[in-house]
């Protein structure tokens, strides 16, 4: 199919960006990658009459390690992320999950602010933001603010960003001797969206761990975090923290209730121990 008609504007500044939003609210779209736009569009499931591509805007595609945090732009190609030394050495949950999303192809356009502005409940970036409790920055007509992933994710394909705001990056916390991650998804082929799929971020703490964060995607509207099974793990009994994981997925295409909660156990098994081994 074709879309329908729209017109476009390719904006230069953030500024010029946010006029835009904000003259054309819900009749506009941003166009970042265009990987899940173009598509909406050409499904009809989506028929903005005005596209604003932001492709040009300096400054938004950086990733670099400020202080205690690493800043990812909002245009950062999945490609960049997945090859930066930077997210390797300071980012190693990103650096894990990279490989999973879509194929080379859609890695080559894809940014990494289209991934969590689009807010897919099967994507495996806003888990990590959720596991690794990021913080996202957000331009708008008053200026900049952020907001914590936690209360990012609203809704199905529904986030904090209001009409007339782009995000503009995301801040992780840099890794040090005693951060512990783990990454793992079940999906039909390499590259699809995930069946179930679980990021997850600890602190080494003695033999223990502490800070344990277990950010589910694919099994609910959003990405869910298991804060029961969060607790529990810290005290080191993976199958205590299988038993008491509180998911609720619904059935989808990919694959029944029961059958996603039966993969989110598996898959927590797999990741716990990824988070202790780590700790040898
Ligand atoms: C075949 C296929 C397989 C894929 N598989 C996966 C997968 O396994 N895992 C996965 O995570 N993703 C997957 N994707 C999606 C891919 O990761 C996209 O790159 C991503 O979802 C959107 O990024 P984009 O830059 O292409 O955004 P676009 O498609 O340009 O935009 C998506 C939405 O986000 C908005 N938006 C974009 N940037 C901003 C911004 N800076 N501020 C505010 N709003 C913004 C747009 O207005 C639009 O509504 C797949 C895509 C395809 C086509």
């Amino acid at each position: 199919m074709k879309p329908a008609p729209f017109a476009y504007a390719k904006a230069r500044t953030l500024k010029e960006a946010v006029a835009l939003l904000s003259k054309h609210k819900d009749d506009a779209r941003l166009l970042a990658g265009g990987q899940s736009l173009i598509a909406t569009l050409n499904m009809r499931l989506s028929a903005p009459e005005l596209l604003i591509d932001i492709n040009d805007i300096k400054g938004l595609d950086g990733i670099a390690k400020k202080g205690k945090a690493i800043e990812i732009g909002a245009l950062a190609r999945h490609t960049q992320v997945e090859r930066s030394g930077v997210i390797a050495k300071h980012a190693p949950l990103i650096a894990l999950a990279m490989p999973h999303i879509g194929h080379a192809a859609i890695r080559n356009r894809g940014t990494f602010g289209g991934s969590i502005a689009f807010a897919d409940p099967a994507a495996e970036l806003p888990a990590c933001l959720l596991a690794l409790g990021a913080e996202i920055e957000i331009a708008g007509p008053k200026g900049k603010r952020k907001v914590k992933a936690d209360a990012f994710f609203k809704g199905l394909f529904e986030t904090a960003l209001r009409p007339q705001e782009i995000l503009t990056a995301v801040r992780v916390p840099a890794a040090d001797k005693n951060t512990r991650v783990g990454f793992a998804e079940l999906a039909r082929r390499h590259g699809d969206y995930a069946m179930v799929g679980l990021a997850a971020s600890a602190r080494a703490d003695g033999k223990a761990l502490k800070d344990v964060r277990l950010a589910f995607f694919g099994v609910g509207a959003t990405p869910v975090r298991a804060k029961k099974s969060e607790s529990v793990l810290a005290n080191g009994n993976i199958e205590a923290a299988v038993a008491a994981l509180e998911l609720d997925p619904q059935d989808d295409v990919q694959a029944t209730a029961k059958v996603k909660k039966h993969l989110a156990g598996v898959l927590l098994r797999r990741v716990a121990k990824q988070l202790m081994e780590a700790r040898a």
